[in-house]
This record gives C-alpha cells, structure tokens and sequence, in this order.
C-alpha cells in the first residue's frame, strides 16, 4: 500500500464513523424537504437548492439563467463535464469542484478528501468500474459526492459499477446511474448498490439520453420496493 492509498483508507474510515454513529439520523421531514429541492434535467445533471442556496452536479443540463453557489463535476467525460455550462452558470463566488485541475482556477478534491462549500459539508467519493474498466478506471480517481443538507446526506455516485466503498457512504438519498452499459451492469446491481449505501430513498439518473431505458427506472423501483427502499422518479 502506498502512502496516497494510506491517506485514502484512512479518509475512508473517518467518513464512516461521521456516517453512522457520529450523526443523528436526520427525520423523515428533513429528508423530504431536502428531497424536494432536488431536480434532475437527464443524464446526471442535478440541481439541488436548499438555505437559499444552488448546488450544481454535472450541468450537462440546467436551468436557463440559473446561477449556481457551487457546481460539482463528478469526471471529465463530456456528458458530465462541458466548459461552457459551467461558465453559464458561474458567477462572482461560484465554487466549481472536481476530482483535477480543470485550469479554471477550481477546488480540487479527490475520492477521500472532503470540504464545507456554501456552508454545506462535501465528501469527494470514489467512482469507477470493476469490471468494464475501460470506461471509468480507479485509477482515474473520478469523483462521487455526499453533500450533507441540515443533516441529509445525498449521495450523487457519479458513473460507478457498485464498488465496497458504497458501504460506507452512509447516505439518506441516493442519486445513482441506470443504463448498464458504462455504469452498474444491471439494474439489480444498481438496487444492490442503494441497499448498500443504506439510503431510505434511491432516485435513478442517467437513462434515457445515451443509454437506458425509462422502464428501467421503474423495474428499480420494483427490486428497491421488497427491500424497504422507496424510489422517487424525477421527471427528467
Ligand atoms: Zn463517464
């Protein structure tokens, strides 16, 4: 194990006490009020407004006009990441963040590393493939994110296969990827990964642009429902 793979365990095992028995599980209104500052514009665009604030998570969509406190960028793929959307959506203040130096002058963190942005807590986690690792390498230390709303910890996973790490996410809401071709290999594995996440609400993104299908948000919301996880299908 290398120093930079020490510093990451060790990172990891911090974040999972502050997930479980260091926080006090937010309500179930808590979580709802959160839930309904979140909207999703297709592929894994997330806008998430709360405390008069708005967060951004890979604008390759957004609102028209909008400007955002904080504009997360999960990789460099260019569904995820475009330069002008960024720019659109930035004004005096914005903090944009992602897993390199993008030249721009942004916030780099990498899986492990965490900072409070806008006054909300942000934990860089990792995302990758464990199978298809042409896509999304480990290597590549590409970003997923747990933003912590007034105590509500939403998980966007960025593209990811379920990695071990999801255990020790420790999330209330889950933004994961459907479409089984760059991301989970099915969507049974997707259900899978928000079971271990221990999310009480899952939310599908990715499908229905590039890759899968929208009823396969729905037979995620069947597999989810037997195991006491509700889904919540944003309109896209
Ligand atoms: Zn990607």
């Amino acid at each position: 194990m290398d120093g930079s793979m020490r510093t990451f365990a060790a990172a990891l095992s911090v974040a999972a006490v502050a997930g479980s028995a260091g926080a006090q599980s937010p309500s179930s209104g808590e979580i709802e009020r959160v839930l309904g500052g979140i909207s999703w514009f297709g592929q894994s665009s997330i806008r998430i407004e709360a405390n008069g604030k708005v967060l951004y998570v890979d604008p390759l969509h957004y609102r028209p006009g909008d400007e955002a406190d904080v504009i997360l960028i999960t990789h460099l793929h260019q569904d995820h990441y475009v330069p002008a959307n960024v720019k659109a959506l930035s004004k005096a203040g914005t903090i944009v963040v992602a897993p390199v130096d993008l030249g721009t002058g942004n916030t780099v963190l990498k899986p492990g590393q965490n900072a409070t942005l806008a006054g909300f807590p942000v934990e860089a986690v990792p995302a990758y493939n464990i199978r298809k690792t042409q896509f999304h390498p480990k290597a590549a230390g590409n970003d997923g994110y747990v933003i912590t709303i007034n105590g509500v910890r939403v998980y966007h996973a960025g593209d990811t296969e379920r990695i071990p790490e999801m255990k020790a996410v420790h999330a209330d809401i889950a933004l994961l990827p459907l479409g089984q071709t760059y991301t989970f290999d099915s969507v049974g594995e997707a259900a899978d990964a928000a079971v271990d996440t221990g999310a009480k609400i899952a939310i599908p993104i990715h499908y229905g642009t590039g890759e899968g299908k929208h009823t396969d948000a729905r037979c995620f919301a069947d597999a989810l429902e037997k195991r006491g996880v509700k889904t919540v299908i944003l309109e896209d």
